[in-house]
């Protein structure tokens, strides 16, 4: 993980990198998109056409 000297910076930064990232349970692809929209099952896998995702997290 990078350093950032601004603690905004680094909370911005981290956010992005988390934000609204779901992975394929099926093809294990990530897609970017909306958190209650993806836990719904209302966004598509493109590689594989599977409606079933879980958010990306990191620690
Ligand atoms: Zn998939």
């Amino acid at each position: 993980m990078a350093k950032f000297q601004d603690p905004a910076m680094a909370k911005a930064a981290h956010k992005r990198l988390l934000a609204d990232k779901f992975v394929c349970r099926r093809c294990k692809s990530v897609k970017k998109g909306n958190n209650l929209k993806a836990l719904s099952g209302d966004i598509t896998c493109r590689n594989c056409g599977s409606h079933k995702f879980k958010p990306k997290r990191k620690k």
